[in-house]
């Protein structure tokens, strides 16, 4: 295992801990780089590189940002390295988080439809910063009001294409994306390649798409990668010539396969992206 983890989230966006907790728990388990990206915001980062810096752990501002490529397929773009305070960015991001407390009324008002009642409402209550309601906060909402057994049904269930609670959104561009984490010093980092329902031609187009608006990067050990994954997108990032990330996409402590602060190794072919991002990490004291 490496002690490195540069994709989880906090209470800013749909994690479970704010930031210093989420933190806290990863120097913990001895993590020595992080990275902390909740989706399409960066309220989070002051306090969770205060926190790294004074546990002795070394830090990247990062960010998950909400994309729609190829007219209906979301992808997450993180960015690694960024400037949380550049005004292109920011500018960026809250025009993407403009939408989503719409978007949940109308998530509401399609599960009413299914017969479930008040989930707009449950789901706002949940919701640390109200201006990020995302779909988590509904999962978490249906299940804690014993609708659902667990979050990984809710969305076999609902809130995805086709079923109840699902509400199609169109988010930032691909370049539009990319270019607002360039802008902020940051690298363009294609997240969890492994869960997107694409096949290879696909995914190849989403590549070359992405390496033209000037990505560098590839997620290829993920929480949400099987080994199989990691070893096919190893495969992809070296022959695309992309940098190698590990993140494990933690959000709240019993949901999801990983816990934050530690990925499994990148494979040997892999050029990580922290090589690359050495002049954009915070370094705590003992380690400069
Ligand atoms: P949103 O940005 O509101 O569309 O919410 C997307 C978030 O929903 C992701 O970042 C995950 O946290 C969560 N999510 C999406 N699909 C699943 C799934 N199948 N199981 C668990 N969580 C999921
Ligand atoms: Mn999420
Ligand atoms: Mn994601
Ligand atoms: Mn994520």
């Amino acid at each position: 295992m490496a002690s490195i983890d540069l994709h989880f989230h906090s209470t800013a966006s749909d994690g479970g801990l704010p930031p210093e907790e989420v933190i806290l728990r990863a120097a913990a388990r001895d993590a020595t780089l992080l990275a902390l990206t909740d989706h399409d915001c960066t309220a989070g980062l002051a306090v969770a590189r205060a926190t790294a810096l004074a546990a002795g752990v070394d830090f990247l501002d990062g960010v998950e940002v909400s994309v729609t490529w190829n007219s209906r397929h979301t992808v997450h773009i993180v960015g690694l390295g960024i400037d949380p305070d550049n005004e292109v960015l920011s500018a960026g991001l809250k025009s993407i988080r403009d939408g989503r407390v719409e978007r949940a009324r109308l998530m509401g008002a399609s599960l009413e439809k299914a017969g479930i009642k008040g989930a707009f409402e449950g789901a706002m209550l949940l919701a640390a910063n109200p201006e990020m309601i995302g779909r988590t906060h509904f999962a978490r909402h249906l299940v804690q009001s014993g609708e659902v057994k667990d979050v990984k049904t809710v969305f076999r269930k609902y809130l995805t294409t086709g079923k109840p609670g699902f509400v199609a959104h169109e988010w930032a561009t691909l370049e539009d994306a990319v270019a607002w984490i360039r802008a902020a010093g940051g690298m363009a980092v294609i997240a969890h390649p492994g869960r997107y329902d694409m096949g290879r031609t696909l995914i190849e187009r989403l590549l070359t798409d992405f390496k033209a608006a000037g990505g560098e990067g590839l997620e290829v050990v993920s929480g949400s990668h099987s080994l199989d994954d990691m070893l096919r997108f190893a495969i992809v990032a070296q022959k695309h010539e992309l940098y190698a990330s590990a993140g494990s996409d933690f959000h709240a402590p019993g949901e999801g396969a990983r816990d934050v602060g530690t990925t499994a190794e990148l494979p040997p072919i892999c050029r990580p992206v922290w090589a690359a991002l050495s002049a954009r990490i915070h370094r705590a004291a003992a380690n400069v």
